[in-house]
């Protein structure tokens, strides 16, 4: 029922045969999965050696026949979205609908970028001499090295794959060890689309090791991260030595404003579903939620009566709401930030601790009467943990809502056209989502400022983060 883990490289899936590894393992119940093989030095070396024969095939192939391709790999990744869905939530824990929901939106990100790499239109500029021609060509940038998290397996995976397929890049994919399976599933897909051998290889491995080994390699011209801001910074450092181009999409700490004229009871209703997705285990989670006094109360009592609601257990039941934490590192975090809550004076409304005798499960938590400097209010949570408080004024709100280093997402609930025009101007973030949640589609741009980040995935952005811009003047 779960994926048959290896390597992939020119072509061919490698697996065991003497190679490291580790297990992966279930967080519904802390058993393990199945075994994943690590790269070695030469298989990194032979990928490397790969993705450059890939790339002169690929930049070879009219982006009409490249997009034919990428079209049959969303195709089968749509056939196969019932056992790719339960793999993921074995492996990552999240609910088996939003697995399903991952599924299909990676395939329609591949769809969206498969056509998009036929619209990567360069222009012609009028000369200033007679006869003279003056063109801006678009060119893919070479190879690429992408490094992605373990809370979406497939949809970080693809967001960088389909980018660099459609610019005409090869790429070298080191998905999260800990969920591999969404992005091996992934690749079989490609394969089985008729790729190119060496245009899409996927490694496993030490992290370090394995970005260390790849971002400075001669071969490879363009990074792409997603995950933490400590490991963002040190990856961007390694990028900036070899001058190399990169996206970087890192962490959050999103906040969200309900002003006095916002339905209390609809925005709670609507931002605590989407809290506890992915058991708030999602880079553009809401997670600081400041309330205007005057609807504070109702806000709280419906957030708190749809965090108590929200039906706990393994992924794959029909009734569970929101599954396990992915791994034990969560667990401990979530204590952290309950207990540094209490010890300022915080109150849990809801939650608060663990939540049956195995796997990773932490309670839906809301806590309130928790200042600013709480480390709720400061780190980001990524996990079930939901922080209220309220405020007074717009300015005092924008101050507060702004005055983290992060700026990854940011929402607001309001009913006057001028608030909402005046919060989205005013908030420092990559992406302000107002009245809605919906921020996150193939089609726009996705991407942080600050220290969440550079760089955007998605919409036309997206394609041109894996494109070189050329003039050719010709006389
Ligand atoms: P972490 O910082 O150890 O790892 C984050 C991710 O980076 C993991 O997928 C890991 O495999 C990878 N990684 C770590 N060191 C690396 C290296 N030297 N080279 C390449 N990849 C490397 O933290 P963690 O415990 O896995 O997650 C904790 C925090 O990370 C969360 O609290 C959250 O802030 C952040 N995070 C963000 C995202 C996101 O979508 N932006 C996803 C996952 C985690």
């Amino acid at each position: 029922m779960y994926s048959e883990l290896g390597l992939y490289i020119d072509g061919k899936w490698l697996n065991g045969e003497g190679r490291k590894g580790e297990d992966v393992i279930n967080p519904a119940t802390g058993k393990a999965l199945a075994h994943l093989p690590h790269a070695s030095k030469a298989d990194l070396d032979a990928a490397l050696a790969a993705a450059e024969k890939g790339f002169a095939i690929w930049r070879a192939t009219t982006a009409y026949d490249r997009a034919k391709i990428m079209r049959k790999a969303a195709d089968l990744l749509r056939e196969r979205f019932d056992h790719v869905s339960k793999v993921m939530t074995q492996e990552q824990g999240k609910v088996y609908p939003e697995s399903r929901a991952e599924v299909l939106t990676s395939a329609d990100i591949i769809d969206w970028y498969a056509e998009e790499g036929r619209r990567a239109y360069g222009r012609v500029v009028p000369g200033r001499q007679k006869g003279v021609r003056q063109i801006v060509l678009q060119e893919p940038v070479g190879v690429v090295a992408a490094f992605t998290p373990w809370n979406f397996p497939t949809l970080t995976p693809v967001r960088k794959i389909a980018g660099a397929l459609a610019a005409g890049c090869s790429i070298i994919i080191k998905a999260s060890e800990e969920t591999p399976g969404g992005c091996v599933e992934l690749v079989k897909c490609f394969a089985d689309a008729g790729l190119p051998a060496g245009v899409l290889n996927m490694v496993f491995g030490v992290p370090a090791n394995v970005s260390e080994h790849l971002i400075p390699a001669k071969a490879v011209k363009k990074i792409s991260f997603t995950g933490s801001i400590p490991v963002g910074k040190h990856l961007a450092g390694l990028a900036a030595k070899g001058m190399k181009k990169a996206t970087m999409e890192l962490g959050g700490h999103s906040p969200v404003v309900v002003f006095a004229d916002a339905d209390p009871e609809k925005a709670a209703d609507t931002i605590a579903a989407f809290k506890y997705r992915n058991a708030g285990q999602v880079c553009v989670a809401p997670t600081r939620f400041l309330v205007h006094e005057s609807v504070y109360q109702p806000f709280v009592d419906k957030f708190v009566a749809a965090a108590k609601g929200m039906k706990v257990g393994n992924g794959l039941d029909k009734d569970t709401r929101m599954g396990p934490l992915a791994n034990p590192r969560r667990l401990d975090a979530m204590e952290s930030f309950v207990n540094d809550a209490k010890s300022r004076g915080g109150k849990i409304a809801t939650g608060g601790s663990r939540h049956g005798n195995q796997g990773f499960f932490f309670q839906p938590t809301v806590i309130t009467d928790v200042p600013d400097d709480a480390k709720i209010m400061t780190e980001e949570p990524f996990g079930p943990v939901a922080p209220i408080v309220p405020f007074k004024t717009f300015e005092e709100v924008v101050e507060r809502a702004n005055s983290l280093p992060f700026g990854l997402a940011a929402y607001a609930f309001t009913s006057s056209g001028a608030t909402a025009t005046a919060i989205g101007d005013s908030i420092q973030s990559g992406m302000v989502g107002v009245n809605s949640i919906a921020i996150s589609t193939p089609e726009t741009p996705f991407g942080g400022i600050k220290e969440s980040g550079y760089g955007s995935e998605g919409g036309i952005e997206g394609l041109q983060a894996y494109l070189n811009t050329k003039f050719i003047s010709q006389a």
